[in-house]
């Protein structure tokens, strides 16, 4: 099919599938919906590689439903895999909004909640099957899902499935599989271990490749703020805050302590019903709950680590907060991916404290772009950096600099040596020094962003 074409009753779909496009309110096919549906309706192995918010559910769902077009028998003949359970939930809903003038019979088997339900779900019969690794196991080993009658077969963010460790499960599940079967994955990125395993299951893929080099989605705006510690970060949130145009806000952290607090914070001072958290910890059920409420506009700011949100697909964030630099660089362009969906315009903006600087530069290595700096507004106070924090950071950035340059001895590691020797001494100076580091660090963070202001 040709680039120009730009309706999707250009492919060869049937009157359900063009009639609940159009409930969907999709007008025009996104890029890897154009590239991707003709050649999974020909009956191609697919590699697609996509990032978040392209459209890459439907380009996938479509022709599989197509393909295996109405209810029949009790085994499922599709099984999509993803790598969490908040994706399973939200394909399932894409798949009951797509089928719903058909009769096909969908599930989602996920961890979290009783296998019961699932189980009665799938005696009943079911056409397609999406599911985590762990639950599909957990119902295919003792004989609850039979998978001998697949016809399609896909893998989504399968690279997300490989970080997470599901190689194995792969492995083991490829193996009770009819090997006459359409394969189709998908990836945010591409890698050796994503090539490699397409390259072992996949026959003879068609690889199509919407962002070949990781740029981030351009309909999202991004900024960066140097913020010296942890208090200043919250005061300049608070300044957004103040601003309700800054209305449905995920705020994204590295880590549950961190999004505890900040979501403990939320809750004292703008009220239980504005936010929810979100991470590994929290039971299924609170953390459906917390994104149904926020996908209804319901609250204001949801608060969540990458983990929890990854894929989660919720139209209409005006912002995406980075309160702290993903570790996993791949993770920036997911959260904000958050924002700027399908078309939509988004902003995002990214706090860095020192010792994030370094995880920065590689972020805009692998974006290959530059994020513009901005300048802490001068309504924002500036906060000192408490000792503790402050010697975490130091440390930090020495096993940075350790990291690029083995023959480093670490600037702060051989500081501690001289505090052990003369610890009188450094308990005098102590407070002068670090007054003194810590304007240079107010001053470099007010100086950055005026130099590069956006
Ligand atoms: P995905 O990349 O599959 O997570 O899709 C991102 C968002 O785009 C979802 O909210 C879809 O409902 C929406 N979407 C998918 N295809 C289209 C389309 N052709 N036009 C407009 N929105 C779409």
């Amino acid at each position: 099919m040709s680039e120009e074409s730009v309706d999707f009753l250009d492919f060869k779909l049937n009157k359900q599938l063009w009639s609940a496009v159009a409930d969907a309110g999709y007008e025009t096919p996104t890029e890897i919906q154009q590239k991707a549906i003709p050649l999974i309706l020909a009956g191609n192995d697919v590699v697609g590689v996509a990032q978040t918010g392209t459209g890459k559910t439907a380009a996938y769902l479509l022709p599989l439903l197509m393909k295996i077009k109405y209810a029949k028998g009790d085994d499922p003949r599709a099984l999509i895999v993803v790598p969490t359970r908040e994706l399973a939930l939200q394909v399932l809903e894409s798949i009951k909004m797509l089928a719903k003038y058909t009769d096909l019979r969908a599930v989602a088997l996920v961890g979290g909640v009783g296998m019961k339900t699932q189980k009665d779900t799938l005696a009943a019969g079911v056409d397609i099957v999406v599911a985590t690794p762990g639950r599909l196991m957990d119902m295919y080993l003792p004989g609850f899902l039979v998978l001998k009658y697949l016809q399609v077969f896909v893998m989504d963010e399968a690279e997300r499935l490989l970080d997470m460790g599901f190689r194995q499960q792969i492995d083991r599940m490829i193996e009770v599989m009819p090997r006459k079967r359409q394969n189709l994955l998908f990836s945010a990125t591409w890698n050796a271990k994503v090539q490699e395993v397409s390259e072992n299951f996949l026959l003879t893929p068609a690889l199509i490749r919407i962002n070949p080099e990781m740029k981030t989605v351009k309909s999202v705006s991004q900024v960066v703020y140097f913020t010296p510690n942890l208090r200043t970060k919250i005061n300049l949130l608070d300044y957004f805050i103040k601003d309700i145009t800054y209305r449905k806000m995920i705020i994204f952290c590295k880590t549950k302590t961190t999004a505890t607090n900040i979501f403990k914070y939320l809750d004292r001072k703008y009220g239980e019903d504005s936010v929810r958290v979100v991470h590994g910890n929290k039971d299924q059920n609170t953390r459906i709950n917390a994104i149904k409420l926020f996908k209804e506009d319901k609250l204001r700011f949801l608060v969540a680590t990458d983990v929890a949100a990854r894929g989660i697909d919720i139209e209409d964030v005006s912002h995406v907060f980075n309160f702290e630099v993903p570790l996993v660089y791949e993770d920036y362009i997911h959260r904000i991916g958050r924002t700027g969906r399908a078309m939509k315009l988004g902003d995002s903006v990214t706090f860095c404290a020192p010792d994030d600087e370094y995880h920065l530069k590689k972020i805009q290595k692998l974006i290959g772009d530059k994020i513009p700096v901005a300048a802490i507004p001068t309504e924002v106070e500036i906060l000192p950096t408490p000792f503790e924090e402050e010697q975490k950071m130091r440390r930090q950035i020495d096993d940075q600099r350790k990291r690029e340059d083995p023959t480093f001895q670490g600037a702060f590691h051989d500081k501690k040596g001289i505090q052990h020797s003369k610890k009188g001494d450094v308990a005098k100076n102590k407070n002068k020094g670090k007054e003194k580091k810590q304007a240079k660090a107010i001053a470099r963070s007010k100086a950055k962003g005026k130099d590069k202001g956006k």
